[in-house]
């Protein structure tokens, strides 16, 4: 591995800066400024598919550009540093489109990935996994889903569902194979299916800050065709496995809070901190000294994991490792954030005069605690280290 990035990865590198300077001054987005990812606009979707990079990484017979895991690691680095609304097309080309192209069936392919790669309309997804009573433990989810015919009868609930409010459709497990005697991982299906079936209710779950981003979503007697059934039924759990992997191993969870680190840094450099507080402020540029150490490192990690994709290797346990060590630096990010600025950093709100940063710092800080949930629990993906990469033997 090389620690530089090589002559063509540079000149892309550059391309993609010139191409964001050029063209976010003038798109219109909803914008959710705390979350880089979070910013909704099709219409920068589409510029975007126009470069051809909306599946960077995917086949060339799936519309895809078949370049590799560094590139589409340039690529997001770059999105998330100039805070891109690529809300649209997100969930659809990191999740969906990849379980579709490895598999799906072959009309799920012909209609999906083309809409996908060119940011067509009502393509939106939510992901339909964790439960009340099934989160770290997916295999215990207890929604089914039972063959009826030529369609799948849906029961159950799911929880804490990102999106499902605007999201055209929802990529659900679910058990296929009722009989309790069976293990969850032998017996639950990936489907997917449209919000808008009869017998689907999308309730509200307002988080911390007080905003609607989740979701609770019941199913009542929902049916679905069986042509919605994507890959092998009962094998569902394999395949999520799978995906997992490429949900881990993004730059995203190391740098949806880059803005609180570069206000950070600039308070520091330009001596901000009150100067009858001199312990402070040593204290701070040595906080920040670790900050800076694990933001490299977080970043080699990310880069490291997206040249083993590209080089074949298998990455469970080296996305996890990247993870649970990104997440849990904008844990500490966001804590020296509010150190530093001590107790004006309660202050919310984007117009207060008195909340430094535009009330930046209490908004991420209390995020924070979902960083190190989503997509997996540390303690989950630590677990993930020590069974699958240091192979030691369960507790
Ligand atoms: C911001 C955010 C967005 C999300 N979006 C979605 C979404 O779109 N779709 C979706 O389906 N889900 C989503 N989730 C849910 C997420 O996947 C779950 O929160 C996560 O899997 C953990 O499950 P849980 O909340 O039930 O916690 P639990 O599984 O109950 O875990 C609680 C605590 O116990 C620890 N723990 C549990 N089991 C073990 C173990 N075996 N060993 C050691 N420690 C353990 C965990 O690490 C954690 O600290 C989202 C969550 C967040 C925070």
């Amino acid at each position: 591995m090389k620690f530089t990035l090589n002559k063509e990865q540079e000149a892309f590198r550059q391309e993609v800066i010139e191409f964001l300077e050029k063209e976010l001054p003038s798109v219109t987005y909803d914008l959710d400024r705390y979350h880089m990812v979070g910013g909704i606009s099709q219409e920068f979707s589409r510029k975007m598919a126009a470069k051809n990079w909306i599946g960077l990484t995917w086949p060339k017979e799936f519309g895809g550009s078949e370049r590799g895991y560094v590139d589409k690691m340039i690529l997001s680095e770059q999105l998330i540093r100039h805070r891109a609304p690529t809300g649209y097309h997100f969930v659809a080309e990191r999740q969906i489109g990849p379980a579709i192209i490895k598999f799906g069936q072959q009309w799920q392919k012909d209609y999906f990935l083309p809409r996908f790669i060119n940011a067509e309309d009502n393509i939106s997804f939510c992901l339909l996994f964790s439960e009340p009573d099934a989160g770290s433990d997916l295999a215990a989810i207890k929604t089914t889903a039972i063959l009826e015919g030529d369609s799948y009868v849906i029961n159950g609930q799911k929880v804490w569902s990102s999106g499902a409010h605007q999201a055209d459709y929802g990529w659900l497990l679910a058990r296929t194979n009722p009989d309790p005697s069976l293990p969850g991982h032998f017996a639950s299906s990936e489907m997917m299916l449209d919000l808008k079936t009869p017998g689907i209710t999308i309730r509200p779950i307002l988080n911390i800050m007080g905003e609607h981003h989740f979701n609770e979503v019941f199913f009542d007697n929902v049916r679905i065709d069986k042509k919605y059934l994507v890959g092998k039924e009962n094998e569902g759990f394999k395949q999520i496995v799978a995906q997992l992997d490429y949900e881990r191993a993004g730059i995203e969870r190391l740098m949806q809070n880059h803005l609180v680190y570069e206000r950070l840094k600039g308070h520091i450099r330009d001596g901000d901190i009150p100067a009858h507080d001199p312990g402070l402020a040593y204290w701070a540029k040595d906080a920040f000294a670790r900050i800076e150490t694990e933001l490299n490192i977080g970043r080699m990690m990310c880069y490291h994991t997206a040249w083993m994709i590209d080089n074949g290797k298998r990455v469970s346990s080296q996305a996890a490792l990247c993870k649970a060590f990104c997440s849990q630096y904008e844990h500490r990010l966001n804590d020296v954030a509010t150190r530093v600025l001590g107790a004006s950093s309660l202050i919310m709100g984007e117009e207060n005069p008195y909340a430094p940063w535009e009330g930046l710092v209490p908004q991420s800080y209390l995020h924070s605690p979902s960083y190190t949930l989503q997509g997996g629990a540390v303690e989950i993906l630590k677990n993930i280290v020590a069974q699958r990469g240091l192979k030691l033997p369960r507790a």
